[in-house]
């Protein structure tokens, strides 16, 4: 394993710093007024825009996607990217084109779509032009088991007919997120991974209401589109709107998941160090019982850990990608779990400090430290809790280790 940085890499890594440092830090506090003063609670602010155009003149344009489509990295060439785009979570991926869930919809419509389909929509998403978003999750049945998804698509005639609620569906309270990749159930009597479907459902056809913003530790994350709860009620979109195949969804979901859930742990991997470098600023800059923060030795501690737990989860998620790219995502299987595992639960570690070396200012909307605390603790469920990665890698392993007994 070599995990040097190739020159292509490091001349994106440049400038892509140099980007940050120009067109997304001076924004982060504009930014934020828009969005606290918007009237449509739901659209992108203003302020973004320039910085979109910069990205795109720049050819800091959809990154993450492998091939002649976007800028065709591969998995580890583009980790330590991803990373720099971490550190401004909500402005970052959204003005280069790399934001989930956008970026999976996407990977999902090159691998799987037709020439219509792409037309229609992975050119405009490509272009920026429009956001979209993943409908699986629903309020009713334990959604971590996707086999337990009961919402309908029946054929009638030419069309399908699509009735079921869904929620936490990220980005669909943004009235740009135009389209919607549902998936649902196409034949209920079918083997268990062949029930299920995926369907593109633009957003404004009648049937689709979107009901209400879920709220995530309170926050409702109007700053990356919110998490709709949306009901379908005999909305009809052609058949030529389907994904693959009938019965195709399961495996399309698992091709999905796989890029999706290492992009996650590569942002976090650059809030993670962002929340190191506010610890330390902070630390250094309070006196408490005559010395500075940072001489306290439960301090130093966690700054100490911090950097330690961060450097291990960038070699694993270094790895995974290699992995991916040299075996392939099944081959890969261990590391991406591995590392869906270990993300969240690191980095949330690490903000659990961030938040207690700023005080009650940690807490405070005047830092960015505990709102990324709660974006950071929702993914130990989104893409998948942690039991269900724990019990799926456990498998694996036991398989692996008793094959010869
Ligand atoms: C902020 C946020 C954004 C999201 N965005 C999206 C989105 O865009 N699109 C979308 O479709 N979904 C989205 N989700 C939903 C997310 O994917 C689901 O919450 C997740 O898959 C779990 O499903 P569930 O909530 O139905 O939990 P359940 O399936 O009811 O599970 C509840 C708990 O049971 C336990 N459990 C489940 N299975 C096992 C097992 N095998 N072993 C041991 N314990 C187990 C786990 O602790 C789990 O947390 C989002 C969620 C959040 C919080």
């Amino acid at each position: 394993m070599d995990f040097t940085l190739d020159a292509r890499t490091t001349e994106l890594q440049e400038q892509l710093t140099a980007f940050m440092d120009e067109h997304v830090y001076p924004i982060e506090a504009a930014f934020q007024e828009q969005i606290d003063a918007a009237p449509d609670r739901w659209s992108p602010p203003p302020i973004i825009e320039p910085a979109k155009e910069a990205a795109r003149s720049q050819g800091l344009w959809n990154l993450f996607l492998p091939g002649e489509d976007g800028a065709g990295l591969t998995n580890l060439q583009y980790a330590p990217l991803c990373e720099i785009l971490g550190r401004s979570l909500h402005i970052a991926p959204v003005v280069t084109n790399c934001a989930a869930p956008d970026t999976g919809n996407m990977e999902v419509l090159n691998m799987f779509g037709t020439d219509e389909q792409k037309e229609q929509w992975l050119t405009p998403l490509l272009a920026g032009e429009i956001r979209s978003a993943f409908a699986m999750t629903e309020p009713r049945v334990a959604s971590s088991d996707a086999t337990n998804i009961e919402t309908s698509i029946v054929r009638d005639g030419d069309e399908y007919v699509i009735n079921g609620r869904k929620w936490y569906i990220s980005g669909a309270m943004n009235p740009n997120a135009k389209v919607l990749i549902l998936m649902g159930k196409t034949d209920p009597t079918a083997d268990r991974h062949k029930q299920q479907s995926m369907i593109l459902v633009p957003r404004d056809a009648p049937g689709v209401d979107v009901r209400r913003g879920m709220k995530v530790f309170g926050y409702d994350d109007r700053d990356h589109g919110g998490h709709a709860e949306i009901d379908f009620t005999d909305v009809r979109v052609p058949v030529s709107n389907l994904i693959g195949e009938e019965g195709s969804g399961f495996a399309i979901a698992q091709a999905r998941l796989g890029p999706g859930r290492i992009h996650h742990c590569m942002r976090l991997i650059g809030i993670a160090e962002r929340s190191l470098e506010l610890m330390v600023e902070r630390a250094a800059s309070r006196v408490a019982f005559g010395k500075p923060l940072s001489e306290q030795g439960v301090i130093r501690d966690w700054i100490a850990e911090s950097r330690v737990r961060i450097e291990q989860l960038r070699l694993l998620t270094f790895k995974a990608a290699w992995l991916m790219d040299t075996v392939g995502n099944k081959g890969a299987h261990t590391e991406i779990q591995a590392i869906k595992i270990a993300a969240p639960a690191t980095v949330e570690w690490i903000l659990d400090k961030a938040v207690q070396v700023h005080g009650a200012g940690g807490l405070s909307q005047d830092f960015p430290v505990a709102e990324w605390y709660a974006q950071v603790r929702t993914l130990r469920f989104a893409d998948g809790p942690d039991e269900v990665h724990k019990n799926a890698l456990a498998r694996h392993e036991i398989r692996r280790m008793t094959a010869h007994v």
